[in-house]
């Protein structure tokens, strides 16, 4: 069956949304938006949602003297609406801290206190925990781990912690997770990642805990009432609580997930502990795990104090959703790290879009009313650009995440028309009363914008949709635009911005 689930990893709320979260989110959003496109809206899932416990999460609660949960509602509530702001149209949005998510993560930790691993040992054991622990990173430290006795990634000296866990065996899961990655019945991507985890894997795993003592916020063990859930253990059964797992319909028809992103500093848990995870549940492995980058913005590393960190939602109201998703997608290849070049949105804006796309579909609708009248032209298409391979080509670069390619391919449809428009000059034509080559220039025009506008939806919803209503098309079809049906002249889709305004 054609049939596409599509995961975000769920973001932690201790942070509030920025763009390397909308980054992530709006990927997946052109991905579903495309395959509900190709397999039909009731064939796509897309998950996102918020992941919700923890001692960090506890203890900045505590800071703004407020409850962990009225506090996760907040951050999770901004999440969703950045999410509505940009227009993601995703099917779920998962709240580890739902009882949906709470009752099945507990019955998956129960399933897995009663499995054994592919040598025959218990899956997980109890035993003493002494030593560092970082609540930045939620996870034990030890001393090489460290810069002067404090946490690299957070500046800060680790707690001393004694206390008794739960631990997952994944010492025992390595030969069968590397067979898993190596043969690609789980697929990493892209292929630097997957190189990085087999080596990782091949220097031998440590088992990990799975439980805390002593902290109040998160899901109990329901085989250990003194203990909560480890974070990172219960938030990656998300992905199939969501779903309803086992019995619901929804798990049986989605799982096993098309794809699942992620960032690469959650490249440990997703690419080694989850398909241990899922093997010893005897839960089948997603199709694909496929790995991001990280992004410098103006050539620096995104940070508070350097006063550079982009709220999508300023980026929305200076350029609207449409336009503030391609800005995000447009900038450098997804899969690799790059630099988010905020000083050129607006240059980049005008040229793409309001130059673009929109003077384009402009000029195509403005030349249609002026020279046939607002009609399509009794015509067929000829032009030199072969619609159907650039669907192909489209296609093909969606299934490697090709989401940079794509747009490439786009522009490079606009730049077809520019030059068939610039070479072939309607004006002088209607000047010579040529009206049969006129109509077969408008009649090729409007058959490309029509394909235009169903390239443009997954990354331009509104645009996209627009200029399919112009077209009096209530909806895309395979079939070549009609002829004789009206078309509208429309509103200017982008309208230019000023420079100096930078
Ligand atoms: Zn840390």
């Amino acid at each position: 069956m054609n049939k596409f689930y599509i995961t975000t990893p769920i973001y932690y709320v201790n942070s509030r949304p920025h763009i390397g979260h909308a980054y992530t989110t709006v990927a997946a959003d052109i991905l579903a938006r495309y395959y509900r496109l190709k397999f039909g809206n009731e064939n796509v899932w897309f998950l996102t949602g918020t992941d919700e416990h923890g001692a960090k999460i506890a203890q900045a609660a505590e800071k703004e003297g407020k409850e962990p949960l009225v506090f996760a509602d907040e951050v999770s509530g901004e999440y969703r609406e950045v999410w509505k702001t940009l227009n993601i149209a995703n099917d779920d949005f998962i709240r580890t801290t739902e009882e949906r998510h709470e009752t099945i993560a507990s019955e998956l930790l129960a399933k897995l206190k009663n499995s054994k691993t592919p040598k025959g040992n218990d899956v997980l054991y109890k035993d003493k925990y002494e030593g560092l622990y970082c609540i930045g990173c939620e996870s034990y430290k030890k001393d090489e781990d460290l810069v002067d006795g404090k946490c690299p990634d957070h500046g800060t000296e680790p707690q001393f912690l004694s206390e008794e866990n739960w631990y997952f065996r994944l010492s025992d899961f390595g030969d069968v997770v590397l067979e898993q990655i190596k043969s690609d019945k789980i697929k990493i991507a892209p292929e630097g990642r997957k190189k990085e985890v087999l080596s990782f894997i091949e220097h031998g795993l440590e088992d990990v805990a799975i439980s805390r003592q002593n902290l109040k916020w998160g899901i109990p063990l329901p085989f250990d009432n003194e203990q909560v859930a480890y974070v990172w253990i219960e938030a990656l059964m998300n992905y199939i609580s969501a779903l309803g797992y086992p019995k619901d319909e929804k798990f049986k028809k989605f799982w096993p997930a098309n794809t699942q992103l992620l960032g690469k500093d959650i490249l440990k848990f997703h690419c080694v502990i989850w398909p241990a995870m899922l093997t010893a549940l005897e839960i089948e492995l997603p199709q694909e795990l496929f790995v991001h980058g990280y992004f410098t913005i103006d050539g620096k590393k995104m940070s508070k104090t350097l006063g550079n960190v982009i709220d999508p939602i300023d980026l929305v109201d200076e350029f609207g959703s449409d336009a503030a998703r391609y800005l995000i997608v447009s900038q450098f290849q997804f899969g690799n790290d790059g630099d988010v070049k905020a000083d050129e949105f607006i240059t980049k804006y005008n040229s793409d879009l309001a130059n673009g796309v929109g003077n384009l579909v402009n000029r195509v609708l403005v030349m249609t009313d002026k020279y046939c009248g607002g009609k399509v032209p009794d015509k067929k298409y000829n032009a030199d650009l072969d619609l159907k391979n650039v669907w192909q080509v489209i296609d093909k670069n969606y299934s490697e995440y090709k989401l940079y390619e794509n747009i490439s391919q786009i522009m490079e449809v606009i730049r077809f028309c520019d030059s068939y428009i610039d070479e072939t000059k309607p004006w002088s034509l209607d000047k010579e009363g040529k009206q049969d080559e006129i109509d077969q220039i408008i009649y090729n025009l409007l058959e490309i914008i029509r394909n235009l506008a169903q390239l443009l939806k997954p990354y331009l919803p509104e645009a996209g949709e627009k200029i399919l209503t112009y077209l009096n098309q209530s909806e895309f079809s395979s079939d070549a635009i009609e002829v004789g049906s009206k078309i509208e002249k429309g509103e200017p889709l982008f309208l230019r911005k000023d420079v100096k305004a930078e």
